[in-house]
């Protein structure tokens, strides 16, 4: 079968579905389909609580009832190859479909280690997929000994999750000092690891694994020190790399971190074809260089981008900032930016302010908490380049706000001064502010 659509986005996962309802808002007439591979389309960043929380694969998908609401088609199948001379795909299914323009939202694929025995049984990656994260989840309800490989928040997450109403012996395996070392300034790190220690999670840094052990199924790892876990069911949380096949195939041009080469934009090498999401090339927000974040707050700005920018250009990305929070029991750490350590490297001299006070004031009020705020500063312009956040769960919004100050460049000055909205039950006090007393913090130091 041969149909002929103005706007096809290729993925129906956060950014293909971000850039094909955007798509719908700026381009009322124009005809849009997705082709997805996959039935059942899940929330990518709720993953971990299948295994705690929400409880199965069913309980975290995202609904397509938002399709039919905005007049966006779905096709369920896998585009297998592009003609960009001809501006047509065609499926494994057999359709072949002609584009006026086309989305490549593709997304990444779990980075498998490369490592003698992982190839295994019960050796598991974090694929984005019901049925395998259905079979994961039936092994690890069978398991006594759990290994994870990698601390950063998907690893900590899982490990995390997977304690929850489980007699299960859970270990971290992390190459770094610290887990949450990428996102996180050492005494943040410091902290997640002894909540980590306080649920009977066990943690090995500064270790890698060298292989697997066991018969077909695994048993166990053996690590770089010689010693030796046992481990019946392994899964591996070390990162990702951008799923191009279809740009590579077509020879879109490809960027230097393995991302399909797009420009702010998200125009690719060719003026009909954009991408965004984990598969497109990002650049950091701060250097202007290729940069490693890839995450669904990005995926969706840069769709929304995408999409606004098909038949004209009216957006432009600014680049990566690197937003995000995760949570360990009822704590919450959320980061935005560069980490003091990442300001260094980057060639920035920077200065921090620190603000500590409950949520709520007076700080007996229910769901008064702890919230601790770092902001951090370029010295000499003062303007934000980074903030840290722990302890109450609101610091997941509090990011978002310290992310827009960082965005606009707004200096130390203008936080200090920043017209905030405050209630009793809802957030901290006025004269407590984190945010504003956190820059003030700064300033002081700025001064000395
Ligand atoms: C466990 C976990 C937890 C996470 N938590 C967070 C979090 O808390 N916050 C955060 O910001 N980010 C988080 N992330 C990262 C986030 O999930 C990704 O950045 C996001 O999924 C990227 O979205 P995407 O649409 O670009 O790609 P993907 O989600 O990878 O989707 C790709 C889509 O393309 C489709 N596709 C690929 N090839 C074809 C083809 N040939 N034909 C048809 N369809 C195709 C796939 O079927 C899929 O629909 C997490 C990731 C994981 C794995």
């Amino acid at each position: 079968m041969e149909r002929e659509i103005d706007v096809v986005v290729v993925g129906g996962s956060a950014a293909g579905l971000t850039a094909a309802l955007t798509a719908r808002r700026h381009y009322q007439d124009k005809s849009i389909l997705i082709i997805r591979r996959e039935e059942q389309v899940l929330i990518p960043c709720g993953i971990p609580y299948i295994f705690g929380t929400v409880e199965s694969p069913e309980n975290n998908l995202i609904p397509d009832a938002i399709l039919g609401k905005n007049d966006i088609e779905l096709l369920v199948d896998t585009v297998v190859d592009i003609d960009r001379a001809a501006k047509t795909l065609q499926t494994k299914g057999g359709e072949t479909v002609l584009y006026k323009k086309l989305v490549l939202s593709t997304g990444s694929l779990p980075v498998k280690l490369p490592l003698p025995g992982s190839d295994q049984d019960s050796v598991f990656a974090v694929e984005k997929s019901v049925p395998y994260l259905e079979s994961m989840l039936e092994e690890i309800d069978k398991a006594s000994d759990l290994l994870i490989i990698g601390g950063g928040f998907i690893g900590v997450e899982f490990a995390d999750e997977c304690k929850k109403n489980r007699n299960l012996n859970v270990t971290i395996v992390e190459m770094l000092p610290h887990c949450l070392q990428a996102a996180f300034d050492e005494d943040f790190c410091k902290q997640a690891e002894s909540l980590l220690d306080s649920k009977d999670i066990n943690r090995i840094t500064s270790e890698k694994i060298e292989r697997f052990t066991g018969d077909g199924k695994v048993k166990g790892a053996i690590l770089s020190s010689g010693s030796e876990i046992e481990a019946d069911v392994v899964i591996q949380s070390v990162g990702v790399k951008p799923n191009i096949a279809l740009a590579k195939e077509c020879d879109l041009d490809i960027g230097p971190l393995g991302g399909i080469s797009v420009d702010r934009s998200m125009c690719t090498s060719d003026p009909d074809v954009f991408a965004c999401g984990d598969c497109a090339e990002k650049v950091s927000f701060f250097t202007g260089q290729p940069s490693r974040l890839w995450l669904a707050s990005i995926a969706t700005t840069e769709a929304r981008v995408a999409g606004a920018n098909l038949f004209g250009i009216t957006r432009a990305y600014p680049g990566a900032i690197g937003v995000y929070s995760t949570v360990i029991g009822d704590t919450a750490f959320a980061t935005a930016g560069l980490t003091e350590k990442g300001a260094k490297k980057a060639g920035y001299c920077s200065v921090s302010g620190r603000a500590a006070s409950v949520n709520r004031h007076p700080g007996r009020m229910p769901g008064g908490a702890e919230l601790v705020l770092e902001l951090l500063f370029e010295r000499q312009t003062r303007v934000l380049i980074g903030g840290q956040a722990m302890g109450a769960k609101s610091s997941g919004e509090l990011i978002n706000a310290v992310s827009a100050c960082i965005q606009q460049g707004m200096t130390a000055d203008q936080i200090a001064t920043f017209q905030t909205g405050t209630h009793p039950a809802l957030t901290a006090s006025p004269i407590a502010y984190q945010l504003v007393n956190a820059a003030e913090e700064a300033i002081g130091a700025m001064n000395e």
